[in-house]
């Protein structure tokens, strides 16, 4: 119990820290320290059964998309967070998949990819079906999301990765 950690990575301004708060607290509050990692200790009820984990919400700076190496060692399953309105932020997924890959050296590691801020359907640069194509390609699971309309679809998010890593 207490032992599975959950990273949230992506590049700055995705919504990563908005997903993590819409899932612990419900609530969307708009603006987030964008300062420093946020680590939390939660439980939540997968299926009737209690699972106790950690979740890292990364700090994002220029280009490291929250992967710096410490994080990528600290945890045992990445949610992949790119935000829907940004071209950029879906092509890093590559590039952020590839680093996972290659520090955990082998040994599967449960990843999920999830495109934020839906909402947003009159500044969409990526299609859903862009989004479903790149996570059949890493062999992950994929959801659109959005952290400020929609609390459902973010606990789902969570929880499709905890039950990833739990079982693993
Ligand atoms: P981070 O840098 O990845 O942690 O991104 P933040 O969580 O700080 O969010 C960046 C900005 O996007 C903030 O102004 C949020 O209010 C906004 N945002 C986050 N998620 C959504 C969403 O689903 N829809 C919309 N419209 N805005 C969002
Ligand atoms: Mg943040």
């Amino acid at each position: 119990l207490g032992e599975t950690k959950i990273a949230v990575v992506g590049a700055s301004g995705v919504g990563k820290s908005a997903l993590a708060v819409r899932f612990l607290t419900k609530r969307f509050i708009g603006e987030y320290d964008q300062s420093n990692d946020a680590k939390y200790k939660c439980t939540t009820c997968i299926d009737g059964e209690t699972v106790a984990f950690e979740l890292l919400d990364t700090r994002s700076n220029n280009d490291d998309n929250g992967t710096r190496d410490d994080v990528l060692r600290w945890a045992d399953g990445f949610m992949l967070v790119y935000s829907v309105t940004s071209r950029e932020s879906f092509d890093s997924l590559i590039e952020i998949q590839k680093k996972i890959e290659e520090t955990k050296k082998g040994v599967h590691v449960p990843i999920s990819v999830v495109g934020n801020k839906s909402d947003l359907a009159h500044i969409r640069q990526v299609t859903q079906d862009e989004g479903v194509k790149q996570a059949a390609e890493f062999g992950c699971s994929f959801l659109e999301v959005s952290a400020s309309e929609d609390v459902l679809k973010v606990t789902e998010a969570f929880h499709v990765l905890c039950k990833e890593v739990v079982e693993f």
